[in-house]
Order: structure tokens, then C-alpha cells, then sequence
């Protein structure tokens, strides 16, 4: 359906209300599918709310369950609800829903994670990487084992500017485990800074909005909620492939408690490690003696530039993995020792 169709009244008939729903449907929630549910209305139109004006929108919804989150999405507005739902028990339930919002929900039964965004929406609704973002917006409250693997595939689509962000700087308000949420907004110095933190932040503006208490869900999960807010920044603090930035970052946070450059030492192979490092180190101006949480993103970019520089010297590096080299090293010595019984 065209987004920018004029509406009059977005609001929803009367409908079951989503705990009728859960009984009628017999949706008991999976714990093995980590399936935790948002019954209250207000709280609903509270994370909505954090994604901003979605009269007119175009919407993903990834895991819209029984549709909690679902109805505040069309209640504000959206025209063109694209609902992505992986347990087939909840898709009766979802045509209710867009049978009471006729033309404005497309269902799709599917894994999020498999699905491909880049072909979801009409073009014409597309910007410009550096205009204002597109009325596209994605939103979801999702199991914490998705959404950590899912946030990551997001980011390095973004970077390419593919998938959803075909269609520009497409904004996302998801749910997070409350400490996954504290790390991916964690500045510059804090306990919760951590990988995620920088590949989030290079790439967009991130904003942990509100946290919800675990007992807010039905059933109630062992920990609290953050609703985290993302824009694509139009020029990403780093300018270097997403997977080169990955195994930088991925380097330095594997001894987050050393000296900085412990974890940097593992980019290059043993018999230049020593020199390569303090050249790598050198050429971004970076103290080796900082620890991993203390170093900015601008510090990230010099280490990204001096490492990229080094990779174009020398074209077997990208590819090296230290531990590749280890296991060889420790086949080989047990070669050794058979020989010598
Ligand atoms: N949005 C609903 C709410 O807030 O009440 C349900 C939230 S529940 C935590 C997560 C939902 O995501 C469930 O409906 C679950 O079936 C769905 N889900 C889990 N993994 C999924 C995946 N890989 N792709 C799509 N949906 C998924």
C-alpha cells in the first residue's frame, strides 16, 4: 500500500483485548523460545512513542507475538505494517488484527533473520544516504537470543547500507536485555563499554530510551528490559570496511582488563608481532598502556586507518588468525613428539 495515502482515522475498532487473544488463540508462551509478552496498552504506546511520528509510516515488526506492540504501531499511524512472526500459533491472531486495519498489515511467517528487508517496501519511499531518514522504521520486542545476532547483522547492513537501509537511514527501536542495552550506549571510560558498544556508535546515534521492569511481561524474565532507539549517522565515525573495524575492536576487547596493546599483538603473526604492533600503534598515535574500555571511537578510527594501511602493505594480513597459527604451532609439536617415541 502507498505510505503516503491520506487516513483519516487510524484508530482500531474494538477488538479482543490481547490477554483474550492469548486465551482464544491458546498462545501459552514458550520459554524455550524465550517468548515474554507486553499485555498493557500504555506501555506499548510508550515504546512506540520512542520511534517517533509514525502517521503514514511504513513499518517492520519483527516478532509481533499477540500483536501487543502490533496495535499501538497502527493506532499511531502506520500505513504499511510489515509484521515478521517465526511461531505459527500467532499468525491467526495477526489476521485478526489486519482484518480490523484492512489493507495497512502484511503478514510474513518467517524468521527475521533469514529475511531479506532490502525488497520489502516500495522504492519510491527511499532517500538519500544523507537526508533526513525515511518514513521506514523498524520496531520489535524480541528474545534476547535474536535480538544480540540480529542488532549485529543490522549493523553491518547498515555499513553497507544494505538490507533495510536500502531505503536510507532507517531508524530502529528494539528491545534489549537490560545490559546489553547499557552496553551498546556504554561511553567512552565505562564498566558496560565493550565491543558492542563501539560497533553500534561508529555507525549510529544510540539512545537507551527507558527500561522496563521485568515484571511488566507475561511471563515475567529474569531481568529488566532497555528500548534502544537507533539512527544511522550519514558519515560513520570510521571509514573502514565493517569487518576490518570487527576485528580490530574484536582484538583490543579480548583482554579487556590488559593493556591495550596485549589484544592488538594478536593481529599479527608471532614472528612480527612485537614490531607490527608498535608500528600499528605508532602510526594512530595511541597509548599501547590504555585499557580496552578507555579508548574513544576517534582512537578506534586511527587504530582502523593505521591497520588498513598495514593490511594494504602487506596483502596476507587481513586473512591472519592467531588462532590458526596456535593450532598449526601445537599439530606440528605433536607431530614432533610421535616421531621421537
Ligand atoms: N512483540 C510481542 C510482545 O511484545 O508482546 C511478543 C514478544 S516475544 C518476546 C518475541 C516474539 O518474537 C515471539 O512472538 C516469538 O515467536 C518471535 N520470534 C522469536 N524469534 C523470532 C525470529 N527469529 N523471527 C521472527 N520472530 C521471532
Amino acid at each position: 500500500m502507498a505510505a503516503s495515502g491520506k487516513m483519516t482515522s487510524f484508530r482500531l475498532p474494538p477488538l479482543p483485548t490481547i490477554s483474550e487473544i492469548i486465551k482464544l488463540y491458546n498462545l501459552r508462551a514458550q520459554k524455550q523460545l524465550s517468548q515474554n509478552f507486553l499485555l498493557d496498552l500504555r506501555l506499548t504506546d510508550k515504546i512506540i512513542r520512542q520511534a517517533g511520528n509514525l502517521r503514514n509510516a511504513c513499518v517492520c515488526e519483527v516478532g509481533p507475538g499477540p500483536g501487543g506492540l502490533t496495535r499501538s504501531i497502527l493506532n499511531a499511524g502506520a500505513a504499511d505494517l510489515l509484521v515478521v512472526e517465526k511461531d505459527s500459533r500467532f499468525i491467526p491472531g495477526l489476521k485478526l488484527l489486519s482484518e480490523a486495519a484492512p489493507g495497512r498489515v502484511r503478514i510474513v511467517h518467517g524468521d527475521v533473520l533469514a529475511y531479506g528487508m532490502n525488497t520489502a517496501f516500495p522504492a519510491h519511499i527511499a532517500k538519500k544516504w544523507e537526508e533526513e531518514p525515511p518514513n521506514l522504521h523498524i520496531i520489535g520486542n524480541l528474545p534476547f537470543s535474536v535480538s544480540t545476532p540480529l542488532i549485529i547483522k543490522w549493523l553491518e547492513e547498515m555499513a553497507s547500507r544494505s538490507g533495510p537501509f536500502v531505503y536510507g537511514r532507517t531508524r530502529l527501536t528494539l528491545t534489549f536485555q537490560k545490559e546489553v542495552a547499557e552496553r551498546l550506549t556504554a561511553s567512552t571510560g565505562s564498566r558496560q563499554r565493550s565491543r558492542l558498544s563501539i560497533m553500534a556508535q561508529y555507525l549510529s546515534t544510540v539512545n537507551t530510551c527507558f527500561t522496563i521492569p521485568g515484571r511488566a511481561f507475561v511471563p515475567k524474565p529474569d531481568v529488566d528490559v532497555g528500548v534502544v532507539h537507533f539512527t544511522p549517522l550519514v558519515q560513520p565515525h570510521i571509514q573502514q570496511p565493517f569487518k576490518l573495524v570487527e576485528k580490530v575492536v574484536r582484538n583490543v576487547f579480548q583482554f579487556r582488563r590488559k593493556h591495550c596493546h596485549k589484544g592488538l599483538e594478536m593481529l599479527f603473526p608471532e614472528a612480527q608481532r612485537l614490531r607490527m604492533t608498535e608500528e600499528l600503534l605508532r602510526s594512530a598515535d595511541v597509548d599501547p598502556t590504555l585499557r580496552p574500555p578507555d579508548i574513544s571511537i576517534s582512537q578506534f578510527r586511527a587504530l582502523a586507518d593505521a591497520y588498513s594501511r598495514l593490511c594494504r602493505e602487506d596483502h596476507t594480513l587481513f586473512s591472519y588468525d592467531f588462532r590458526e597459527e596456535l593450532r598449526q604451532k601445537r599439530q606440528s609439536h605433536r607431530q614432533v613428539k610421535r616421531q621421537r617415541r
